[in-house]
């Protein structure tokens, strides 16, 4: 099973997401693909109502970009755990680089809402990732290190079990300079270590973002050390967030029927 995850960022109006949507749901009607990816889309919150409408039914999941740590209160211009899950929401991306560097998001804030997220029964999907400067200084390492430790130290044993893990290098997000198979390799392998150093029970998924199109998908997603990938830019133009999906279904087996 691989994960493909799209990644709308701030594009679409509520009723291009819905265009967007139903062409999605048309174009991955095959009966194979559910039983070998999963597919999240993560439009914007105004856009959410419209995605539900389009896809309710289908075998396509829906998410959102970000929450809120809180349920409710006075939080002007936040969207909480609770709106999204009556949304129909299955999964909220936590601390994306944008929001670490546009939203000024702490590892602390990062940290109570993925637990707001997990405690809801939502998957929630760490981004994690290093940037130019300090992939040039070799922290790569420590990098990884403080930002899964801060985020996931002292999580419950079922929490785990709704926890994905995007790595993202921040160099290769909306650049078009993927990283190289070598580099995600090892970088999949060492966080796949820190997680088991931090107690995950079992198998987390991590998938690849940064610059997946549809030319890359397959020597991505081939690799065994990734599960899935996170797509931005090429999620918003259904071929390739498509053919992205196909690819991912040819690189897995499928889960088998009992
Ligand atoms: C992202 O926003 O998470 C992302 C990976 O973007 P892009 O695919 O455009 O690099």
């Amino acid at each position: 099973m691989k994960w493909v995850v799209g990644n709308w960022k701030m594009h679409t109006t509520a009723q291009e997401a819905k265009l967007l949507a139903r062409r999605l749901r048309e174009e991955l009607y095959e009966p194979e693909l559910p039983r070998r990816v999963r597919v999240i889309v993560c439009p914007p919150f105004t856009s959410l109502c419209s995605v539900q409408e389009a896809l309710r039914g289908s075998w396509l999941q829906w998410g959102a970009q970000n929450c809120h740590e809180e349920l409710e209160g006075a939080f002007t211009g936040e969207i909480s755990v609770r709106m999204l899950t009556a949304l129909g929401c299955s999964a909220v991306i936590v601390g994306h680089s944008e929001r670490r560097r546009t939203a000024g998001e702490s590892t602390e804030r990062i940290a109570r809402k993925l637990r707001r997220v997990v405690q809801a029964g939502l998957w929630a999907i760490l981004c994690v990732g290093e940037t130019l400067a300090q992939r040039r200084a070799h922290r790569v390492r420590a990098v990884l290190t403080h930002q899964l430790r801060s985020a996931l130290q002292g999580l419950e044993p079922q929490q785990w079990e709704s926890l994905l893990i995007a790595y993202e290098p921040v160099w290769a997000i909306g650049t078009g300079q993927a990283a190289e198979p070598e580099h995600i390799r090892q970088a999949h392998t060492l966080i796949a270590e820190l997680l088991t150093q931090l107690g995950a029970p079992g198998h987390v998924p991590i998938l690849y973002g940064g610059s997946v199109t549809a030319e890359n998908a397959q020597q991505i997603l081939q690799l065994p050390e990734v599960d899935g990938v996170l797509v931005g830019s090429a999620s918003l133009d259904a071929w390739q967030f498509c053919t992205i999906v196909r690819v991912a279904a040819l690189c897995t087996s499928p889960i088998p029927t009992c």
